[in-house]
């Protein structure tokens, strides 16, 4: 029986090499997306992100639902800005399209 139990980080375990040099981190990542996706990034943090996201599958995911929501978003209403109401909807949907499709 061992005692030992995963650190609290749940995807942190693959050991990123560069993760001393880079400050990217899931929270960060997610965090930032929206930055990323409107290319308000620098190109160097872009470049972070970019390397985070191919290698962290749940920032991906998260990556590919605010790259929908925001796509649906301007769709719907033309603009950046999504009324409170709207956006909670599209994200209720994704999050229970993301539970589907995980398994
Ligand atoms: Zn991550």
């Amino acid at each position: 029986m061992s005692e030992q139990e995963p650190p609290a980080s749940a995807d942190g375990l693959r050991g990123h090499p560069a993760a001393a040099v880079t400050v990217t981190d899931c929270s960060e990542t997610v965090m930032r997306i929206f930055e990323f996706l409107d290319g308000e990034m620098s190109p160097e943090d872009c470049r972070r992100m970019q390397t985070h996201l191919d290698e962290c599958g749940p920032c991906l995911r998260e990556y590919h639902v605010d790259q929908a929501l925001k796509m649906v978003v301007k769709r719907s209403c033309g603009c950046e800005t999504a009324p409170v109401e709207l956006r909670t909807t599209i994200l209720r949907r994704l999050t229970m399209v993301r539970i589907e499709t995980s398994d």
